[in-house]
Formats: structure tokens, sequence, C-alpha cells
């Protein structure tokens, strides 16, 4: 199959759709790779090395487009994108089309086969295309709160882990799933103490398991939740109950009892966010502000700020099913794969996703 790598042209956003490594996967499996021009560069792949992996490079994402049979890409196609598409062009690539109806339009008249990353769904109800990135979001909140902490960006001052003879922070991580596990070790790993929270027992129990005596596990409940947070130099809010709105855990009664330069970090964001007082969505280029003497970090995509690491993850993820896609087909590929299946949200310009038209009152 022929498959096409574009440059990412959506602000903050340095990953690519495929690192030099599946390039030479996909070439070795008797595919060929077009890449555009200097795609890789934001995620540290210089056009070299794309090559020596025997990939294609040329100068524009027209060209790119013109002769993919398969797109792979990281966003949603954006509005310059969209004539690009071609009629029965294999497109995959995150889409969260649910709130977007000019793109699931757009994407229906150019009547590709669209199947989005954050759809596919293994039988154990887990996302293999999303855990990738809460797991880097989760590792990266504790370093952004480790820094926030420092005196010169407002914070209290304080090391995570303390040192001998000195008290370390007190790290609260709320929801304890893909990002607050991922937390969880790099708070231990820094000697922080450790309270995680979530209103899974089940959940509670594997934490307690693997983390032995070096956490603390606690029900999530208002009362704990309040308790907990008064008393933390930084929380971590990694809640999420699938389809629904991410629930306030944290109200800003409780925020207003924190000490000054505690800091919160709000991974949750992006479905609504858990904390009250986290009234806003923040970009990597002004990623926090100060509220009730408190920071808060609330950027809705954290993974944008380590490129590298965030391409590689994902795109160890995605490279099975772009292999299993090239080798067979997207027909063929989805009829032996489910999870593979469940990602497909527009084919040959029929909505084939029932939470996508019930969110926009469209027929599927
Ligand atoms: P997950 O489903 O793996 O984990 C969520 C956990 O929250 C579960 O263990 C669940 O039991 C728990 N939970 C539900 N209600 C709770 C409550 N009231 N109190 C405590 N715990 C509760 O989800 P995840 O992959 O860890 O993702 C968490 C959130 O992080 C999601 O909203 C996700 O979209 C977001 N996320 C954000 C970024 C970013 O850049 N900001 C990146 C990745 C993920």
């Amino acid at each position: 199959m022929i498959i096409g790598i574009p440059k990412e042209i959506k602000i903050y956003e340095n990953r690519v759709g495929m690192p030099p490594a599946g390039v030479d996967a996909l070439v070795k499996a008797g595919h060929t790779c077009y890449l555009e021009q200097s795609a890789g560069l934001g995620s540290g792949f210089t056009d070299e090395e794309y090559r020596e992996a025997g990939a294609v490079i040329l100068e524009t994402a027209q060209e790119v487009y013109e002769r993919a049979e398969m797109i792979v890409k990281v966003k949603e196609p954006l509005k310059s994108e969209y004539s690009l598409l071609r009629e029965n062009q294999i497109l995959f690539t995150y889409l969260h089309l649910a709130p977007n109806q000019e793109l699931t339009e757009a994407l229906l008249e150019a009547k590709v086969v669209g199947i989005a990353y954050e759809t596919v769904e293994l039988s154990n109800k887990s996302l293999p295309l999303l855990a990738p990135m809460s797991e880097v979001a989760g590792r990266m909140a504790i370093q952004v709160g480790a820094h926030l902490l420092e005196k010169t960006n407002g914070g209290r001052g304080m090391l995570l882990g303390g040192v001998s003879g000195v008290e370390p922070a007190k790290v609260v991580i709320i929801g304890g799933g893909n990002v607050g596990i991922n937390a969880v070790k790099i708070a231990v790993g820094l000697g922080a103490q450790v309270i995680v929270l979530d209103i899974s027992g089940a959940r509670l129990a594997y934490l307690d398991d693997i983390f032995g005596g070096r956490v603390v596990t606690l029900m999530s409940n208002n009362y704990n939740i309040a308790k907990a947070v008064r008393r933390a130099d930084l929380v971590i809010g990694a809640v999420l109950i699938p389809g629904a709105r991410t629930p306030k855990v944290v109200t800003e009664e409780m925020v207003k009892t924190m000490k000054p330069g505690a800091v919160l970090v709000d991974v949750a964001i992006d479905q609504g966010g858990a904390i009250e007082s986290m009234d806003r969505v923040t970009s990597l280029d002004d990623p926090y502000f100060v509220k009730h003497g408190v920071i808060h970090y609330s950027v809705g995509n954290m993974p944008g700020a380590v490129p590298r690491t965030s391409t590689m993850a994902l795109t160890n993820a995605t490279l099975p099913y772009v292999l299993k896609i090239a080798s067979l087909g997207a027909e063929k590929a989805m009829m032996e794969d489910e999870a593979l299946r469940k990602g497909l949200n527009v084919y040959k310009g029929k909505l084939t996703i029932k939470t996508v038209a019930e969110a926009q009152g469209l027929e599927h």
C-alpha cells in the first residue's frame, strides 16, 4: 500500500504520524511511504533519517495526499486540509468528531474511510491508542508540579522528595487510572509522600498491591478529598468517567483551604476538568495561573510539550494497526480486528459511529 505522512499544521503540534522506525517496518513489509519534507523535525527526526529508513520525501502536503492510499497523521485535518482528501482514501488519525460537525461533514463529503485513534477499543473496553498519551501526561504531571513548586515559579519552594532530615512534599492524586498510576510511579520515584484516591475499590486494591507501603490509597469521596487537598503541596486531577463530563471533585472551597504556593495540575481538563477553580484550559506557552494563592496548571495537550517521547509512544501503539491495514486493506483489517472496527467513524460518505451521530443529531 502507498502510505502518506503529512506534516502536522495544528498550532503547537510537533508530533508526527510515523517515526523513521515505523517507515522502516512498513518499507520492509513491501509498502511505500511518502513523507512531506520536514514532517518529523518537531519530534527531532530529520528527512535524512527517514530517507535512510526508505521513505520518499515530497515537497508539499498536496503531493503526499495525491499519491497516498492511506494518510497516517496525529491530529484531525484542519480546514486547509479538507480539499486534499480523496475519495476512498484511508485516514488514520485522532479525529474527535463528536464536537466538530464541520469536520464530520467535510469527511463525509470527501468520502474517505476515517478510522479514529480515540475510538479503537479492545474487548476489555480499554482504549489502546489513547493510553500512551495518558501515560505521558501522568508522568509529566509530576514533573510539571515539581517545577511549579519551585520558588521562582511562585511555588512553596519545596523539593518534592525533600532531603535527609526534611519532610518530602505531599502529593495527592485523584483518579488512579492510566494517568493516575503513572503520576504515582514518578511521585514515588522522586520520594514524595503520595496519597491516591479512586472510587473503584478494585483499582485501589491493585495500586495497594503494586506500590505496597509506598502510597496511601483512599476511597474517593468528598470528605477524604477535602482533607487530603487541605494538606497537599501538589494535587493532580486524573479522574475520568467514560462518556460523561468529569465531576468537579475538588471544589473551589477546598482550594481556598490550601497552603499559599501549593500547586494544582488538572490533567482531566480536556474533559471539563476535575477541579472547580480551574476555570480555563491553558496552553503550553502560558500554562498556569494563580487563584486563591494556589498555582493552577490546566494544559489541554500536555503530551505536546514532549513531542519526541509522545510520537514514539503513540506510534508504538498505532504501528501494528497501520501494518495490518496496509497489508490487508481497511475492509479486511477491520473485519479481522474488532478493536480496529470500533475505530471506524466515517466510511465513504456514511457516518458509522453512534456516539458522534447522537452528539450531532445525525443518522448513522
Ligand atoms: P482512566 O479511565 O484510565 O482513569 C480514570 C480513573 O478515574 C478511573 O480509575 C476511575 O475509577 C477514576 N474515577 C472516576 N471517578 C472518580 C472520582 N469521583 N474520584 C476519584 N477517581 C475517580 O482515564 P485516564 O487515561 O487516566 O485519563 C484521565 C483524564 O486525563 C481523562 O480526562 C483524559 O482525557 C485526560 N488526559 C489529559 C491529557 C492532557 O494533556 N491534559 C492527556 C491524556 C489524558
